[in-house]
Formats: structure tokens, C-alpha cells, sequence
């Protein structure tokens, strides 16, 4: 199955989106399951192959104009290319999609809980405005991905910065998908407008890969403009 945010329902004419759940099977590069995901996505884009990342765990953002003819090395993702697929791969870490629907333009990021310490989304939504993007047209959904009550760390305060610290909770556990929020809103984002789909991915082994259950298989987050 794909999960489409609701948040991105009244885009459709515009945007080729979605969440794929472990039932799609794994997206890893090599793998049949990511062949056949290709090949229906395929179906919908025409045939246009979609963009996606070596991703480092890291605060890199390339806007695309051309799509790269080697797999960058980065954990986002901005274009305003129609037709140019942008994929992120997760499990258990948080597959972000924006869309600004002023300006058409749209934005994967992987942002597990190192992109988080480092704040990717809100890098990810400056650079959007140095493209003219205005924070209050953009559209945010955050994929499944580990939840408060799964994402434990064995010192947390000594492992996460600073800006980290009001999010962990008792039990040693960090609420990444309130530290998420709490990016977008800083950059002017309207709480109306971020969408975070609060299914817990280790609490979840049905429907999603987790890797702190011990899965090898990622799913996918996509966005394409139309
Ligand atoms: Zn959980």
C-alpha cells in the first residue's frame, strides 16, 4: 500500500506523492521489490526514474534543476522541475515531503534523528525561502517513523544538542515528531499545515520497516510535481 497525506489530498492535479508501506516491499538500491516500486512509478510519471540519495545522515539539501547523473551524496531534496521524481528512504527515520503551492515547488528530506539534532527540516525550508518560497504556502507531511514511545537513547542529554534537550522524555525517550513540528513552526510554517502521520514504525512491524527491529528492507517517501 502507499500512504497519501491527507494534508496533500487537494494537490493531486499538481503532485505525484506518497508513503509506500512494507507491504510495496523494500526500496533498497539493489533490491527486486525497488525494480517493481520503479516500474510502478514508472506507470505514473511515465517513465521518468526518480532522483534519490546516497543519505548520509548528514544536513545537505541539493536543488535540483537537472536530475544528477551520479547518486548525490545528501538527505534532501529541492526542484521545481516537473517530472523529476524525488525519493527518500526510511525505516524507522523520517521521510519529510513540502510542497509550496505558490510558488510549485517541492521538497523530499531524510531526517532521522542525527538530521533532526542538526535541524535538516528547517535548513531544508530557508532554502526554500531564498527561493522565494513564503513559509506560510508550504504543505508539510512526515512520514511514518519512530515515535516518542520507541526512540530511546541510553543518554540522550549527552547525545543530543542542546535544542534537543526540551523533547526527551522520562525513560530516556525523544519525541522527534514534537521536535519536528516545532522546526516547521519556526520557520513560520502554520500548524494547520504540518502533517505528521504518528504511526510509530517499531511499534508497527506489520506495516513498516523498522530497522531498530532488526529489518534490512527501507520504504519510501516521493514527491513529484506533475
Ligand atoms: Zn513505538
Amino acid at each position: 500500500m502507499i500512504h497519501l497525506p491527507n494534508s496533500f489530498q487537494p494537490f493531486c492535479d499538481d503532485l505525484i506523492f506518497g508513503m509506500t508501506q512494507k507491504d510495496f516491499g523494500s526500496l533498497n538500491d539493489e533490491s527486486r521489490d525497488f525494480d517493481f516500486f520503479l516500474k510502478k512509478l514508472a506507470q505514473e510519471t511515465k517513465g521518468i526514474q526518480p532522483v534519490f540519495a546516497n543519505q548520509m545522515h548528514g544536513e545537505d539539501v541539493m536543488v535540483i534543476k537537472n536530475p544528477p547523473r551520479i547518486k548525490p551524496e545528501c538527505d534532501g531534496f529541492i526542484t521545481r522541475q516537473k517530472k523529476v521524481p524525488l525519493l527518500i528512504k526510511i525505516a524507522d527515520c523520517q521521510g519529510v515531503l513540502i510542497y509550496d503551492f505558490q510558488t510549485k515547488t517541492v521538497a523530499a528530506v531524510h531526517s532521522g534523528w542525527r538530521g533532526s539534532a542538526k535541524n535538516i527540516i528547517g535548513k531544508t525550508i530557508k532554502t526554500m525561502k531564498e527561493m522565494g518560497c513564503n513559509a506560510s504556502d508550504l504543505v508539510i507531511a512526515i512520514s511514518p517513523s519512530l515515535g516518542s514511545c520507541c526512540a530511546e537513547f541510553s543518554d540522550p542529554f549527552r547525545e543530543l544538542p542542546k535544542e534537543c534537550h526540551p523533547y526527551i522524555m522520562p525513560k530516556n525517550r525523544v519525541d522527534f515528531w514534537s521536535l519536528s513540528k516545532e522546526q516547521c513552526l519556526e520557520q513560520g510554517v502554520p500548524e494547520s499545515q504540518i502533517e505528521i502521520t504518528g504511526i510509530c514504525t517499531q511499534c508497527h512491524p506489520e506495516s513498516c520497516f523498522s530497522h531498530r527491529n532488526g529489518d534490512l528492507g527501507r520504504m519510501g517517501a516521493f514527491i513529484m510535481l506533475k
